[in-house]
């Protein structure tokens, strides 16, 4: 059988297709990362070195599905492995050879949406903004829209709208300055880092261009300016370029992608071939058929068309009378498939829109004790005592990193009380010195207490002495985190913080659950390394993953996931929940109102259809308790768009027999 037996004629053009601009556009299912993963392979054969082939996919998840799937058509003879990675996995890569060349040291660490808001709340305090005027989240949002569209702090005040930008203009360069002066970069930097560089150091471009002979990436359609003019870049002696993606895909505008991208690459790239796939070999025939009737109803689009090619079941529409309803039947259901059909719990996913839909269902999950994985909420790397730890390695790390610092400096307590560090702290600012510099001033200037004094030595020279037992023994990353966790006293932290046995427990499942994740970080690793394990965690938070390299947990759970999360996955089963205004499409779009923020909703909603397999349900409840109160909800109008004439009419009939049965009863 030769190799590309397993591709049909567009797909297989495609796969040969081994130089210069190459746009794969088309729809759902079509095999689009089926594509990229065979090309790898292709260019191998073809005598390209792996390790300058470069896949990028859009999370830390969909990279490892790619490697894993090269893998498996290699054989698993691949060494060096291709390299497939995440934008931001990706710019870390390079920054971490290349961050002197900008200015930054090479053990820069990455501040989290939380250390993010800390900096930002000093960064307000510097320029005396008000509480009530602007507050740390305000100053992000701000700050994460320039970043966006490229735009420098320098720049900023000539960007301004309105007298709050102003001062979030003013407080950017603060902010900026402060990472700047700790070492920290936050998500955005790392692209805008990259670009600086590849634009100001030709040399270290050249480098960087050469690295990489064969560039592709998957779900272009989500693509900002910031990765385009990085990728520009990266291509441009070569133009070894393959994207793919769909627009009808698309739902991170609210993170400033653009699908001018992809529909204008051929204007960009005029040489570009194009390949358009139009058979779709994941979903039945009742699937595709909503899908399409649903995302005609965008504007602007691309026309595809999408051919299915599976017999199957009818997409299933369930109602029910309230939120606790909808969970308990969709989870009976799938208790059911598990016991009599001999359904595998990890073929059945439950897709929902907002972070408030979850609970219900995993309430019902755990009565009737059927395991589950929950992807695109509060993350294992978002818990309070996984910050902590990970905090005193960010410190090891790096010490002048002062969040992290600030953080960890008392806890578990040692005598450093909060007026101390104040002091301490506004010393460092008007000396303009990293805190660790002031601390000797401050305690002989008598602003520090004896016992605190205590503490801050034996927090320096704990932390010292760990910075030089992960230097020189980086194999065992997981034994010297363990032993220093035991140092540090934090167990018994846990147990003076939490009375109840039943809760101790589970933070120290956590402890756990995070030395497995290192163990799993450095088997991975050919050159594991403190800094590298402090950003992976830090790149699987912005991933919304949990403890994702647990595979024993994944198989055998079924999966709970956002929308957002699913994408470019699949799923035998799919129960898609909440269909309601307000919902999906979420309220913030009802409210805006506009044509495009409701267009998003809706290719978020062909999104999560085009993930079913085999089987497709998507429910509502008729009421949902919010704020406390009970109230009517409206069906989505998807639902409405996605039906045909025929469904529409039933529905409206057993609506109606509902009413008249009601009326009858009172
Ligand atoms: P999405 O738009 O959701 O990202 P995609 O276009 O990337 O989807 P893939 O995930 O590559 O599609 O493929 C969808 C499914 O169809 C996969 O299970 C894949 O193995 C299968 N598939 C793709 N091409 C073929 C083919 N030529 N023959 C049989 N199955 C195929
Ligand atoms: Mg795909």
């Amino acid at each position: 059988m030769s190799r590309l037996d397993h591709l049909n004629p567009p797909q297989r053009e495609a796969v040969a297709t081994l130089s210069g601009p190459l746009l794969v556009l088309a729809g759902a299912g079509t095999g689009k990362t089926r594509v990229i993963t065979h090309r790898v392979v292709e260019l191998i054969r073809n005598g390209v070195p792996p390790d300058r082939i470069l896949s990028v996919t859009f999370t830390n998840k969909a990279a490892r599905e790619m490697l894993e799937r090269t893998k498996g058509l290699l054989g698993g003879r691949v060494k060096p492995a291709p390299i497939v990675s995440t934008f931001h996995s990706l710019c870390v890569r390079i920054l971490r050879e290349d961050a002197e060349l900008l200015g930054y040291p090479g053990n820069f660490v990455i501040y989290d949406r939380g250390e993010q808001e800390s900096v930002a709340r000093t960064a307000l305090r510097d320029v005396r903004v008000g509480d009530g005027a602007l507050t740390p989240a305000d100053l992000l949002n701000r700050v994460g829209r320039w970043k966006m569209l490229g735009i420098p702090p320098s720049q900023a005040t000539e960007a301004v709208e309105d007298d709050l930008d102003f001062l979030a203009a003013v407080a950017y360069r603060k902010y900026q300055s402060k990472l700047r002066a700790v070492g920290a970069v936050d998500f955005d930097d790392l692209l805008l880092l990259v670009n600086q560089l590849f634009r100001e150091r030709p040399e270290a471009l050249d480098r960087w261009q050469r690295r990489f002979s064969h560039v592709q990436i998957d779900e272009y359609q989500d693509t900002n300016g910031v990765q385009f003019d990085f990728v520009e870049a990266l291509v441009r002696p070569h133009q070894n370029l393959c994207v793919v993606g769909d627009d009808d895909q698309s739902i991170y505008g609210w993170r400033g992608a653009d699908v001018a991208h992809i529909l204008g690459f051929s204007s960009h790239f005029p040489k570009a071939k194009v390949v358009r796939l139009e058979d779709n070999y994941r979903c039945t025939h009742s699937v595709i058929e909503h899908a399409n009737r649903l995302v005609r109803h965008n504007t602007g689009r691309h026309q595809k068309t999408l051919r299915a090619h599976k017999p199957g079941e009818d997409v299933r529409f369930l109602e029910f009378p309230d939120e606790k309803s909808e969970a308990e039947g969709v989870v009976r259901e799938i208790a059911y498939l598990l016991g009599q059909e001999n359904v595998a719990p990890e073929d059945v996913a439950i897709l929902f829109r907002t972070n408030e839909q979850p609970r219900a269902f995993e309430t019902e999950l755990r009565r009737r004790q059927i395991p589950y994985d929950i992807v695109g909420t509060q993350s294992f790397f978002d818990r309070r005592e996984i910050k902590d730890l990970l905090a005193y390695l960010k410190v090891v790390a790096n010490p002048a990193d002062e969040v992290s610092l600030l953080r960890i400096v008392n806890t578990p307590p040692r005598g450093i009380g909060n007026g101390t560090v104040q002091k301490v702290l506004a010393r460092a600012v008007s000396a303009g010195k990293p805190l660790w510099d002031v601390v000797p001033e401050a305690i002989a200037a008598g602003e520090v207490p004896d016992r605190a004094a205590k503490g801050f030595r034996s927090l320096r020279s704990l932390l010292d002495g760990y910075r030089d037992r992960f230097q020189s023994n980086p194999r065992r990353l997981h034994d010297t985190v363990r032993s220093l966790v035991d140092d540090v006293g934090y167990s018994a932290e846990i147990e003076r913080q939490y009375k109840s046995a039943d809760q101790q427990l589970l933070r120290e499942e956590l402890l756990e659950q995070f030395f497995d994740t290192i163990r799993e970080y450095t088997d991975r690793e050919s050159r594991p390394s403190l800094i590298g394990f402090v950003e992976t965690a830090a790149l699987s938070l912005r991933d919304d993953f949990g403890s994702e390299d647990d595979k024993k947990k994944r198989a055998g759970a079924v999966k709970l996931l956002t929308l957002h999360s699913a994408k470019g996955l699949e799923f035998p089963r799919v129960y898609m929940v909440g269909l309601e205004e307000g919902i999906l499409p979420h309220r913030r779009s009802v409210e805006d109102g506009s044509e495009t923020a409701i267009a998003e909703e809706r290719r978020l909603c062909y999104v999560g259809i085009t993930r079913a397999e085999n089987h497709l349900a998507l429910s509502r409840a008729t009421s949902r308790t919010k704020w406390g109160k009970r109230r009517p909800t409206i069906p989505s109008r998807f639902l409405f768009e996605m039906q045909s004439d025929e469904e529409i009419e039933e529905w409206e009939a057993a609506q109606q027999e509902a009413e008249e049965a009601a009326a009858e009863e009172t």
